[in-house]
């Protein structure tokens, strides 16, 4: 049998939510299912206020409009990562300073990013890799000394927390930066297909955060009764999901206890027995910090060599079972490479060429792994 890289997980309630959805009558976004799954993440990971939005990639545009950057502005953001993160703040005319990575974890080196900071810089952009923290004491250090935005890209931190060395208080990742994005899309822990969700932890950002949702309009206020009609007042566009995408969203967050216990045991295991698997290979596992938990979002590893990596890739691909590798150093990107100051990112472009993640879903069952490496597969 083939074993795939992901397979969206299902938890059975989907399809009757989004039935009650449909015959409450409402199928338009902010009605009962989206409350519901904003209440929950409000009261479970302390965030001020989440407002449920399309995508990760929706909710980002969401923070680059509320953090007001323009021309001439700087946002300071990790190469190693998902174009989204980059690409909010460019439409909003942005320049993004490209920050490198640790050499031991992919995440944002925060020792250096004080560094890059200049009269223009206004937000900082940590994403936090894999659902392991970065190293945000000193993240917020430069945040306050700076004044600067913090802007998490949590897409696949949900029920993540970073517990500071300093005062060991634990908190979830999304509610430490004044915003944070997070995703629901079929790759993530808890899905929606696709979807997301902006959490807002500075109060100053929430009336105008419900306006750019609404397309410009203060309709939220409307709807409270707070205004007796509503108008054009901001800009903004139209970032909020339908009911039926909430209400397969509300099946997901009853079943995130489970959906994380599973995640939890296949990363443990691969954890445990990798070296075991490949003797024949040399790689670095996962680096956790100890002021970082792991939500399982990925099993990851690191190769010496581009070479290395693919012989791994094409091991697995002869067993049957896929295996990805992700980012391109978006410094190198087509789009930004001319854009770019020069500035050389070794350790981000070792992730993109060394770096591999393996299959991680819920219906993975380790035995059908262990019957794939034991058996020569034609692919
Ligand atoms: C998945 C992901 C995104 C984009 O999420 P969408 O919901 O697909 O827009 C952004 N940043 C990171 C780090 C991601 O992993």
């Amino acid at each position: 049998m083939q074993i795939p890289f992901n397979k969206p997980y299902l938890t059975g309630k989907e399809a009757h939510y989004m039935y009650q959805a449909v015959t409450n009558g409402k199928l338009s976004g902010n009605g009962f299912y989206t409350k519901k799954c904003q209440q929950f993440f409000e009261q479970n990971y302390g965030f001020k206020k989440c407002l449920l939005t399309t995508s990760c990639t929706d909710a980002l545009e969401m923070c680059a409009i509320l953090s007001n950057v323009g021309p001439g502005d700087e946002v300071i953001i990790p190469s190693f990562t998902f174009v989204s993160t980059a690409l909010a703040f460019i439409r909003q005319g942005a320049t993004i300073v490209f920050a490198d990575s640790y050499a031991n974890n992919p995440n944002i080196d925060a020792d250096k990013i004080e560094g890059l900071i200049t009269k223009k810089t206004k937000v900082i952009v940590p994403v936090h890799y894999a659902g392991i923290a970065c190293d945000m004491d000193k993240i917020m250090e430069l945040s306050e000394k700076y004044n600067l935005l913090v802007v998490e890209d949590a897409a696949q931190a949900i029920d993540s927390y970073y517990i500071s060395p300093k005062t060991g208080v634990k908190r979830a990742l999304g509610s430490i930066g004044q915003l944070a994005a997070f995703s629901f899309h079929e790759t993530k822990n808890i899905i929606s297909g696709e979807g997301g969700m902006l959490a807002i932890n500075d109060d100053q950002f929430v009336p105008r955060a419900e306006i750019i949702w609404e397309k410009g309009t203060n309709r939220a206020e409307f709807f409270r009764g707070e205004v007796n009609k509503y108008s054009w007042v901001d800009i903004g566009s139209s970032f909020l999901p339908s009911e039926v995408i909430a209400a397969f969203l509300w099946a997901q967050i009853e079943s995130i206890e489970d959906i994380q216990r599973r995640r939890s045991e296949i990363w443990n295991w691969y954890n445990e027995n990798i070296e075991t698997l490949f003797p024949e290979f040399s790689f670095t596992k996962p680096v956790i910090p100890k002021f970082a938990t792991n939500n399982a979002h990925m099993y990851y590893l690191v190769f010496p060599s581009l070479e290395e990596r693919t012989r791994f890739i094409s091991k697995l691909k002869g067993k049957g079972i896929l295996s990805v590798f992700h980012y391109l150093s978006l410094h190198k990107s087509p789009y930004y490479q001319t854009r770019h100051d020069g500035r050389e990112l070794p350790n981000s472009d070792r992730f993109e060429e060394c770096l591999v993640r393996l299959p991680l879903y819920y219906e993975l069952a380790i035995q059908d792994l262990l019957n794939n490496l034991s058996e020569e597969h034609s692919s």
